[in-house]
């Protein structure tokens, strides 16, 4: 096992497991739904590849571990077709977290699902674009913000306000949270934003730290090193 390209693996779904030879598949989900289909195909997988045990990780992905080396190009195989993404580890965006939002949560007040699809089709700004480092969004659809929208580099939660004297829906904003080590809420923006000015302000986020941060420098270190009141006048807050 001495000359495997770990991290090709990983890129491709594959991480090495503490026991040797053996590896963890992790899918990426999308907007944390997969269909029964999907799942089942992954409890196939499970028993054929692995010891019938998955496993549900904080991202909304599903994990399948104990696959042998040997099997994994039979495993990746078996997923063509299925719609079940992998691919989420490394330096680049993680799986972008949602809550159901309003399209089935009593709470919900906004379409986290259609935030999600705006994000990565029109944005192009999708889980496993390689970036200096890990850089995760999370979208919540009302303040109780169930996903942690303040412990993401880019945080969304949907916010009921009042205008004209009617009641309105919009999105807040964090900005440079992470968890980890050495966990930091993100700045919360004191602005409640329309979807279109979200996706305009994701976009600037991503160019920004894309263009700026050093190999392993997260969005927190990078604002750190600007100065909060330049990164934000940076991104035209
Ligand atoms: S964040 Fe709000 S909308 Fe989303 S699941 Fe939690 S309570 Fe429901």
């Amino acid at each position: 096992m001495g000359n495997i390209d770990y991290d090709a693996f990983k890129k491709r779904g594959f991480l090495r497991q503490k026991q040797e030879g053996l590896f963890v598949l992790r899918t990426r989900g999308q907007a944390g739904n997969y269909s029964a289909e999907q799942l089942s195909i992954l409890v196939g997988l499970s028993g054929k590849f692995g010891r019938g045990i998955l496993h549900a990780t904080t991202r909304q992905g599903v994990e399948i571990p104990f696959i042998k080396f040997e099997n994994i190009d039979e495993v990746e195989g078996e997923l063509q077709g299925s719609g079940i993404k992998t691919g989420t580890s490394g330096p680049r965006i993680r799986t972008t977290t949602c809550c159901p939002g309003n399209s089935r949560c009593k709470s919900g007040l906004i379409d986290t699902f259609g935030l999600f699809d705006r994000i990565e089709n029109e944005l192009n700004i999708r889980c496993a674009v390689d970036l200096p480092h890990k850089l995760k969004i999370s979208i919540s659809g009302c303040p109780n913000k169930c996903t942690r929208a303040e412990a993401s580099e880019i945080g969304i939660h949907g916010q009921a306000y009042a205008s004209d004297g009617k009641r309105q829906t919009g999105y807040v904003v964090y900005l440079g949270g992470c968890g980890g080590r050495t966990p930091q809420l993100g700045i919360k923006i004191e602005k409640i934003f329309t979807v279109d000015e979200v996706l305009s302000l994701i976009e600037r986020v991503v160019k920004f730290y894309k263009e700026n941060a050093r190999p392993g420098q997260r969005l927190v270190l990078l604002i750190n090193e600007t100065g909060k009141e330049e990164f934000l006048r940076k991104m035209g807050l």
